[in-house]
């Protein structure tokens, strides 16, 4: 059987997380809010009425730009994308066409055999449309309404060129994305609310070959573990239509999640005509030097970037830095506990990556809700370094610092966790167990020395976790003897 590769681009719309919307001064998220309760002439279309541009949104698109290393253009221009459909009031879409806010670009994709450059084919400001949503009463029969909060709504739609070849791509591109905005803080970038949406694009070829073949469009996945698995389906699809001897028609499919299986939701014979025209209504966007700089004088440190910096600078292990740089205010975190603690920087990540990322794991928090400061963390450390307390009462300080916004020494203080490390008192705990467990003590000494461990536990616990573990297990093995 040949061999196949297939050739993906992948289409998505960002939403922007400016507060109001990109033409008006209507709320821009309205996820928590009620159908139509965020709507104004402007973004509902009502004749008479003029757009006017949010300068946060070209901000963020122009930030979203330069860490994508596009060529920010100086001029730019809004058009009209006509199409008629019932959540779209205007009749016409507010988009950029053939001079939009950047040109070019591409993203590094970190892959097992080295970083690829996916290229950027299109990135452009544009206005969200609104939604519709089907509903079966028993009473109105079948209805469709249509909720316009999303009329308005700040996008980058951004398209990347034929670089990436495997479903496992798609999806740590998607990844990458989603990390980027964020860390921009141009967009929340969630998936399930819409925030980030991706069609993808797929077609297949010999392996080796360079002709593009018909494509079909996947769309309606809203996460990141959808678009893999339907593109994972779409491939193979492909591949047996071709070993069949059929051609591949240029569908667009749906995927569904729940069965997860992709339906052709139309044939897309020719491309639709949007008779594109210029914006009268809008100016140009003029991005003068000044501006151009102000903006680009915000642009932080990239996480790549920052990962390579923290293997080099810290010398840390790769795989801490790439956990580290998952998050911006994580990073920035880990920093600043390095700068506070000012020893090892390996022992930082390691109560990070083991002790606060579990806490926050568990809790379904990020690195934003840290109420236990890097100082706080610092301070926890050195009472271990210290042999102040013993690593597991260390561990636990992490959540109480947490939830009490107290400091690792005064919760020492106040609970009495420093830990007992004279031996008379460890001597007194030790002698009662033993006087305790008569059993335990005869088959430890019968030669079931693995009793040890529980024995040590024992104490442990009745000292409430102060005993320090090594001179309570050297006491014991003496009194055993
Ligand atoms: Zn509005
Ligand atoms: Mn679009």
């Amino acid at each position: 059987m040949p061999e196949y590769e297939a050739v993906i681009g992948l289409e998505t719309h960002i939403q922007l997380n400016t507060t109001t919307k990109i033409f008006c001064a209507c709320k821009a998220d309205s996820w928590d809010d009620g159908p139509n309760t965020n709507i104004c002439p402007v973004c509902t279309g009502m004749p008479g009425v003029l757009p006017v541009l949010n300068k946060a949104a070209v901000e963020k698109a122009v930030l979203l730009a330069a860490a994508m290393h596009a060529d920010i253009q100086n001029l730019s221009f809004f058009d009209r994308k006509n199409y008629f459909y019932p959540d779209l009031p205007k009749g016409y879409q507010i988009s950029q066409y053939d001079r939009s806010i950047a040109r070019g670009g591409f993203m590094y994709l970190p892959l097992p055999e080295g970083a690829r450059q996916v290229r950027i084919h299109k990135l452009h400001l544009e206005e969200d449309a609104g939604k519709t949503k089907n509903e079966f009463t028993s009473a109105s029969g079948r209805r469709r309404l249509i909720d316009f909060n999303r009329c308005g709504v700040p996008l980058i739609e951004m398209v990347t060129g034929p670089d990436i070849h495997t479903a496992d791509e798609a999806a740590a591109y998607l990844i990458r994305l989603r990390q980027l905005l964020r860390w921009l803080g141009v967009s929340e970038a969630d998936m399930e609310k819409g925030h980030l949406r991706a069609d993808a694009n797929v077609s297949i070829r010999l392996k080796g070959s360079t002709v593009l073949n018909t494509k079909t469009e996947i769309k309606n996945v809203n996460s990141i573990e959808a678009v893999r698995s339907a593109i994972e389906k779409e491939i193979e699809r492909q591949i047996r239509e071709v070993e069949a001897g059929h051609s591949i028609k240029p569908w667009t499919l749906s995927w569904d999640d729940e069965t997860q299986t992709l339906s052709k939701m139309r044939s897309k014979e020719t491309e639709a005509d949007y008779r594109y025209f210029r914006e009268p209504d809008l100016l140009p966007v003029r991005l003068d030097d000044a501006w151009r700089a102000q903006i680009l004088a915000t642009l932080p440190e990239l996480p790549l970037e920052r990962r390579a910096r923290f293997v080099q600078d810290y010398g840390l292990p790769a795989y801490d830095a790439e956990i580290l740089t998952g998050e911006r205010a994580l990073s920035d975190y880990f920093e600043a506990a390095v700068k506070a603690y000012g020893g090892d920087p390996k022992t930082v990540s390691n109560w990070m990556m083991n002790d606060v990322l579990r806490m926050l794991n568990d809790r379904g928090l990020t690195a934003t809700a840290l109420n236990m400061t890097p100082a706080h963390l610092a301070e926890a450390i050195r009472l271990v370094d210290d042999k102040v307390i013993n690593t597991s009462t260390g561990k636990a300080l992490v959540p109480k610092v947490q939830d009490s916004g107290k400091s690792p020494k005064a919760i020492v203080e106040a609970e009495g966790l420093a830990k007992v490390s004279d031996e008379d008192a460890i001597r007194a705990i030790a002698l009662q167990v033993l006087d305790a467990s008569p059993a335990e003590v005869a088959s430890y000494k019968a030669g079931k020395t693995t009793l040890m461990g529980w024995f040590v536990g024992q104490v442990m616990r009745q000292s409430r976790g102060k005993a320090d573990p090594q001179t309570t297990r050297t006491l014991l093995e003496q009194l055993l003897q």
